[in-house]
Formats: C-alpha cells, structure tokens, sequence
C-alpha cells in the first residue's frame, strides 16, 4: 500500500502519518532517493486492507492511497512511475543513453585490465566491467585475483576515468569491495542470497543484479525488493540469459524479459550478451536486439588475447571486433531514439 501526501502537505502531517503506519505494526518507508511524497507501507497486509485504506484516507494532507497488487513494492511502477535514473559518477543509466559497460570477464593483472580499459574507452564503453571475486563452477578454477584485482580496477580507473562495476560474491566482502567500486555486482549465483542483498542494500552503492539462471522476472524484482527496502533504490537490473533445452548456446537470451520489466518496474535494464551466449560470434548480434528492444545498458566481455583468457574467452570478443560493434550500436541506438 502507498500513501501519496498532497503536495503542500505539512511535515507534521507526514510524521503522523509514517507514525501511524508504525503503531498499527507496519514499517513506513520513504525512500531518500524519492521525490514525491510517497509513504510505502510494507508489512503483510491481511483482511484489514480495505479498512486500512480507509484510515490513511482520513488523515490529514493524505491525498490518496493505493494498494500496489504487485508482489514487489518498491520497485514497481505504482509506487513509482517515472523511470529510475541511477547515477555512477558522471553517468547516467536509466536515461537516454545506453550505457556500455566491457572488460574483461576477470582480473588477470595490472597490464591487461589497464590495456583493455583504454581499449574499451576508447571505443566508446562508458563503464570498465572486471571481475576480482569469480564464482567459478569450478574450485579447481581461477577464483580471481581477490583485493589485488580491485586495486588493478581502481587503477584502471584512475588511467581511464571509467567507473567500475566488479562483482561482490560474500557478505564479508561488501565493505572490501566498496573501497574500490563504483556499482556492485550481484552475480547470477547470488540473485537470491538475501543476507548479501541486504547488505549491499545497506551500503547505498550502485547495484547490478543479475537474474538467476533459472529465476523468473517475478523472482529478480523481489530481489531487488530485498535491496530497496534496505533504503538503496539505485538498482539496475540485468538479463544474463536463463537456463533452457537449447544447448547451441551457454544459456538462452530472454529477449522478452526486456519489455516486460521494462512495464513492471522502474528500474534500468541491462542486457549481458556475454554470458547468455557463450560465444562471441552471437555476442554482437543479440547486443544489438537488446538495444532495439529498449534495454539501457549492455556489459560486455573484451579480451586482448581471449585464447590466453583465465576464463570465459570464447564468449569474449577482441577489442577491435567491439569497436566494430560499438559502431553498429550506435546507429540502432539513434533509430530508437536513444544515444551510446
Ligand atoms: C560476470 O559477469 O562476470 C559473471 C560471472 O556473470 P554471471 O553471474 O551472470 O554468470
Ligand atoms: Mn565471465
């Protein structure tokens, strides 16, 4: 349920309304990054629900209140129906542009990151993606180069004035990997590890959610429901591809998820032609889908020698080939009305 306030309500009609929420058991919410004053009420309502609209109605400077049917509440687009915009320094991602973010898929060492950063800047990525904490099939595999690799990301940034988005795997680590990220990256693995989605729900950071192999799009809103409800809206969330019979490709690119978040919340939405196809033969092409069908942000894994790669280099493509694509990207950008 939301509470909308009138726009000349008085700050001591707001406090006894987000009172009132609290003494009949509920938690009021305003969410800091939210202009309009709307008040959240988030608890499980039950039978009294149309009772409950009834008495906010009443109260003084309420304007009006309405039940949100959606299983998330935060991020849905009743409580909030203009787009999310989520700021990372400089950028913008939720807004016109379309915000690439390419790299390599881990961390190997300072030259290679730095190499590729100015690679990928220079091709117009506007954001450095990286991994330092890899969750691996694996334990026989590279698991990343942990602290060492953040401080080669910060590095990078500093040479390149990209931001950083790195993935943070344990909750013991959120506050390591803020030191030196710019947006936090929930992996797929991690989609409903809901002790580390509070946590960085807490920090305030930038998070990229990706959606679970095998989640539904209700699944990843609820999701990101766990971070916003600690009080961070800055959430972005990314489509990865999902689990299905087709084994031509490493996982299969839910083209459709794009639209339908795209109406269910407000939140931006990436598209990882990467990792959802496994092949960087595909990677170009279903980029370019992503940003036909409205997504606001692609990641995308470059390599400078993805045969030498310590993981994921068929699916990573050589910087040249990703300038090429940034071309291409470009002119699908503006015939939707958008800007790389
Ligand atoms: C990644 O982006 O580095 C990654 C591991 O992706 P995912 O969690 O989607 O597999
Ligand atoms: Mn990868």
């Amino acid at each position: 349920m939301i509470i909308i306030m009138h726009p000349q309500a008085t700050e001591d009609e707001i406090n006894a309304v987000t009172d009132e929420v609290a003494r009949i058991g509920f938690r009021p919410f305003m969410n800091p990054g939210v202009e309009r004053k709307v008040i959240a009420v988030l608890g499980e309502l039950d039978v009294r629900k149309a009772d409950l609209v009834e008495h906010f109605q009443s109260m003084p400077g309420v304007a009006r209140v309405e039940l949100i049917s959606d299983l998330w509440k935060l991020a849905s687009r009743t409580y909030h129906p203009e787009n999310t915009v989520v700021k990372v320094r400089d950028l913008e991602i939720g807004g016109k542009q379309v915000v690439v973010a390419a790299g390599p898929c881990s961390v190997e060492s300072e030259a290679q990151t730095i190499e590729i950063a100015h690679q990928v800047k220079a091709a117009g990525a506007r954001m450095l993606r990286g991994g330092a904490f890899k969750p691996r099939t694996s334990p026989y595999s590279f698991q990343g180069l942990g602290e060492e690799g953040l401080r080669i990301l910060a590095r990078a940034r500093e040479e390149t004035g990209l931001p950083v988005v790195t993935e943070v795997m344990d909750t013991h680590d959120v506050d390591l990997v803020c030191k030196y990220a710019d947006v936090l990256q929930i992996g797929t693995r991690n989609m409903q590890n809901y002790p580390l989605l509070k946590k960085v729900g807490s920090t305030g950071y930038p998070v990229l959610l990706k959606r679970g192999l095998g989640s539904r799009l209700r699944d990843l809103l609820m999701s990101a429901e766990y971070i916003i409800s600690e009080g961070n809206h800055q959430v972005i969330l990314c489509e990865r591809g999902i689990i299905s019979f087709e084994d031509s490709t490493r996982h299969t690119t839910d083209i459709n998820a794009i639209p339908v978040l795209k109406h269910w919340t407000h939140l931006p939405v990436m598209v990882d032609p990467s990792h959802s196809t496994g092949n960087w033969q595909y990677v170009g092409p279903v980029a370019k889908a992503a940003v036909a069908a409205g997504a606001d942000g692609l990641l995308v894994e470059v390599h400078n020698d993805p045969q030498r790669a310590l993981s994921d280099g068929p699916q990573s493509l050589k910087p040249d080939k990703f300038a090429h694509l940034m071309e291409e990207l470009k002119r699908i950008a503006n015939a939707v009305d958008r800007e790389i």
